[in-house]
């Protein structure tokens, strides 16, 4: 984060300055680590250094102006649009702070008062413009553990005051770091260690202070070590709250709708960590983008609210059978009844964003239009709750109960606000009659004033037998009587001229100027009643944020019941049934990749009494689907979804663990294989018999000697003392021969078909370990010249026939790639590294893996020469 500090030069000659440039200079150094962009009329202008780090960031004209505080340069933006020009400072890394008008001109004697009305950071921007409406912006913070806990993290969204917090060991803390995804966050100088994807703003180490964190979060819950489990927690709490009330430039009172903290145990939702969420492409598919990702296809919801509730169920499904239970009973009774399911969803496409709405309400920034969205939103609930009035399952009867139609808000919203209110609040237009007598009168006497106006053209011309004579107004002389030159002869006594124009006079009588009085007086009054009662309703409004935070709660809740029902019903879902011994799915799909895949071939798995299985195949045979459908389906049963399978009885899993090997982790950009034996380290020791692991191609960062050796002392471990459930996608043939020994493991594997010249891949998953010599026929059905095949082929064997328990690696992976055309050719040099001539055999496989195709010349060249040199070496 950085900001420009106060422009040095100019404000050491503060007492030169005019006084609008002496309060600029005071609020940069209040500031003095954020940008600060200054209100004058309808512009934020920066000026000296922070003019030209303006103009530059975000391609502006850099003007100058001079006054008697000398000649400096200024930039500046239109108010109207600031929020995408703030946004393009916020990614530029500063943090923009805006200093707005906060008197009317006309009021002020010297200088129009201004001051900082808000710091915009990543993590607490409120525009809804930079606000994706699905999704959360969290600002998080970060303390360390006293005693207990490693440490404790905070999560506030400000736009919406969603305020969450919890604590743990270290590894949870990432976890929830990983899962919540802050775009910003503050960290106390004890938490150490954490690797946070959003931007580090350094914040005051005293608000992480334990007595100012109690003082802080008293302000907002009645019992604040009550609501928090440690120390740790309250702290992590204050700091925050303190951060939110900096960025906001408000104190508790402006921050109302921050009235829930909730407190969690983060032992309450099944874990599933980085790299987890990542290679399930949960969120997020590889390649960093939002489509084909389990979220996208899940999400049919029906509003914003509903978009939000359900990434947050994603990203914590449940432990608890019987609450999982729950929310299966009512996806179930919402698949069974579509009529109730459609009247649902239909209410809930009404549903404005009252989340947001609330906390601008709250914060005194809602417009009348704003409170007109809030009513029609509240107007659906009775009708929800009548789509709802006989449900059968729990779930869904309680939250019908719990659905407070909120007659006085909608009411008092109906009452006093039009139906089309407009933007400005200010201006009148906005408070229905028949709801304030005072005003009433004031529209009245203006009303009557202006008809008196209206009807004094014809009463004038008759009095003055003027048929020409005008009765007009303008912004600047008010109301006239226009008579045209030949006709001033005619212009009575009572006529007082106002303006001469070139063809006529302009005049007034003492009437028309008390009308006119009159008239502009009372509308200037009406104005500010009817701008005082607006607020009147706003703040009555502010005052039941509660109740209506907890409305956009449960209709969040049933959109997401009811889309997870839709989604089962279009996509042909079963439900699972939990609580089993084992993972046993029929027929089981991929949940992304089924809807991508015009053919997807359904399949079986069976984890009970042999909980470790060992998948081989060719590469893209499908092992990696499988091995993700089965963790998707338990993640998906575990939300409260049902699941793409014809039949599903799940064991229920504490956590989900992903290894995927060095070759698929692309995105990730850091295969190391440093990285996969730390991820691999964490997985062994933390695994417990209710956890589901992935291993995809565990091993490969290595000397195949080794990565074999590695391989089958994993699957020792993991089967004898772990006892998670398994599945080992490998393409380390020897290990079928471990999993056929082992009495809880077994071997499935994937086939390809190679009739004729074609190769085609069934995706159908078998019993049984794959074929070792099946990679070769396909390398030479591609094409790869016979001398490598041959060649290939007399390594293997002789391989099979030395290593006997250890056999060479099946690699089939590139040979397959071969019939797709991505390489450019491959021999199976893993194997022969079991033998005599590896070294041969070792650069004969790092040339045929060479994907010239892909590489850049000068990586090419790099290529050529480490190979080159490698051979040197051995001569
Ligand atoms: P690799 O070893 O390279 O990781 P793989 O054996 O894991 O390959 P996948 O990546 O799972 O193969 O699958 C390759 C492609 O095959 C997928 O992108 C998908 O399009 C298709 N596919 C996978 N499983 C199925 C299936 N059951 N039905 C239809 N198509 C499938």
């Amino acid at each position: 984060m950085q900001g420009t500090g106060p422009p040095a030069k100019m404000a050491e000659r503060r007492e030169e300055l005019t006084p609008m440039m002496r309060q600029y200079f005071e609020l940069c150094s209040e500031y003095e680590d954020a940008l600060v962009l200054f209100q004058v009329g309808d512009f934020y202008e920066a000026f000296c250094e922070a003019a030209e780090v303006a103009a530059r960031r975000l391609e502006i004209t850099l003007t100058s102006r001079e006054d008697s505080s000398g000649e400096y340069p200024m930039a500046g933006i239109p108010i109207d649009n600031a929020a995408s020009y703030v946004e393009t400072l916020l990614s530029a890394g500063y943090r923009v702070a805006i200093a707005d008008q906060v008197q009317e001109p006309e009021e002020a004697t010297g200088v129009v008062d201004r001051a900082v009305t808000r710091v915009v950071t990543p993590g607490t921007v409120l525009d809804d413009e930079l606000l994706s409406a699905g999704s959360n912006t969290y600002v998080a913070s970060l303390a360390g553990g006293e005693s207990g806990p490693d440490a404790a993290v905070a999560f506030v969204d400000v736009s919406t005051g969603e305020f969450r917090v919890t604590s743990g060991p270290h590894g949870t803390v990432q976890d929830e770091l990983d899962r919540f995804r802050p775009a910003e966050y503050v960290a106390g100088p004890d938490a150490e260690g954490f690797d946070v994807e959003g931007m580090h703003t350094p914040f005051e180490a005293d608000a992480f202070g334990r007595e100012s964190a109690c003082e802080r979060l008293g302000a907002y819950v009645s019992n604040p070590e009550a609501v928090v489990e440690n120390g740790a927690e309250l702290r992590a709490c204050g700091a925050l709250l303190a951060y939110a009330e900096y960025t906001q430039s408000a104190d508790r009172g402006g921050l109302e709708y921050i009235s829930r903290v909730t407190r969690y145990d983060t032992r309450e939702g099944m874990r599933l960590d980085r790299t987890a969420l990542r290679s399930l492409e949960v969120f997020e598919n590889r390649e960093g983008g939002d489509d084909h990702t389990l979220v996208g296809v899940l999400d049919d919801t029906a509003c914003a609210l509903g978009r939000r509730e359900l990434v947050h169920w994603l990203r914590r499904p449940l432990v608890d059978a019987g609450a999982i239970e729950r929310r299966l009973d009512a996806v179930e009774e919402l698949t069974r009844r579509s009529l109730v399911r459609e009247e649902v969803r239909e209410g809930l496409r009404e549903v404005y964003d009252i989340e947001r709405l609330i906390a601008r309400v709250s914060r005194g920034r809602a417009n009348a239009r704003d409170l007109r969205s809030l009513k029609t939103t509240l107007d659906a609930v009775p009708l929800l709750r009548e789509a709802l009035a006989d449900c059968e399952s729990d779930a869904l009867a309680e939250r019908r109960a719990a659905l407070d139609e909120m007659d006085d808000v909608r009411g008092l919203i109906g009452r006093a606000i039009v139906d089309e209110p407009p933007i400005e609040v200010t201006e009148g237009g906005v408070i229905r009659e028949g709801y304030d007598d005072g005003l009433d009168e004031l529209r009245e006497t203006e009303r009557e004033g202006r008809e008196w106006v209206a009807d004094l053209e014809e009463a004038e011309r008759e009095r003055t037998g003027i048929d020409s004579l005008k009765v007009g107004y303008n912004e600047v002389h008010g109301y006239y009587i226009e008579v045209t030159n030949p006709n001033l002869d005619r212009v009575p006594d009572d006529y007082t001229r106002r303006q001469t124009l070139k063809n006529s006079e302009r005049f007034y009588t003492p009437e028309l100027k008390s009308r006119e009085d009159e008239i502009l007086g009372a509308t200037e009054r009406a104005d500010s009643r009817e701008y005082e009662l607006f607020r009147e309703v706003r703040d009555a409004v502010a005052a039941e944020a509660d109740r209506i935070q907890r409305v956009a709660e449960l209709l969040a809740e049933l959109d997401v019941l009811a889309t997870l029902a839709a989604v089962a019903v279009d996509r042909n879902y079963s439900r699972p049934a939990l609580g089993a011994e084992g993972i046993t799915i029929e027929a089981g799909r991929h949940p992304v990749v089924e809807t991508t895949e015009p053919t997807f071939v359904p399949n079986d798995t069976d984890l009970t009494d042999e909980r470790f299985a060992v998948v081989t195949g060719p590469n893209m045979s499908g092992k990696s689907t499988y091995m993700r459908q089965v963790a998707l389906v338990c993640l998906l049963a575990q939300t409260g979804s049902f699941v793409p399978a014809d039949d599903a009885a799940l064991s229920v899993l504490d956590r989900i663990f992903t290894r995927v090997g060095a070759s698929d982790d692309i995105a990730g950009g850091r295969s190391t294989f440093m990285r996969e034996m730390t991820e691999l380290t964490e997985i062994l020791h933390s695994a417990t018999e209710d956890s589901l692991v992935l291993l995809d191609e565990v091993g490969r960062g290595t000397s195949t000697a080794d990565g074999r050796a590695l391989a089958r002392a994993v699957t020792e471990f993991v089967h004898d003392e772990v006892g998670a459930f398994t599945l080992f996608a490998t393409h380390f043939h020897g290990l079928t021969d471990v999993a056929a020994e082992l009495p809880r493991a077994r071997n499935l594997h994937f086939t390809a078909d190679r009739s004729g010249e074609a190769v085609s891949f069934v995706h159908s998953v078998v019993e049984g370990p794959a074929s070792g010599s099946y990679g070769v026929d396909v390398a030479r059905l591609a094409g790869v010249p016979d001398r490598v095949t041959d060649r290939a082929r007399e390594l293997l064997d002789g391989d099979d026939a030395a290593a006997g328990a250890t056999p060479g690696q099946d690699d089939h992976a590139d040979r397959t790639r071969l019939t797709n055309g991505h390489a450019a050719g491959n021999g199976d040099g893993e194997a022969a590294t079991a033998e005599g001539g590896a070294d041969d055999a070792d650069i004969e496989r790092a040339l045929l893996e060479a994907d010239i195709a892909r590489m850049t010349p000068l990586e090419a060249l790099n290529r050529l020469d480490e190979l080159q040199r490698r051979v040197e070496e051995r001569q």
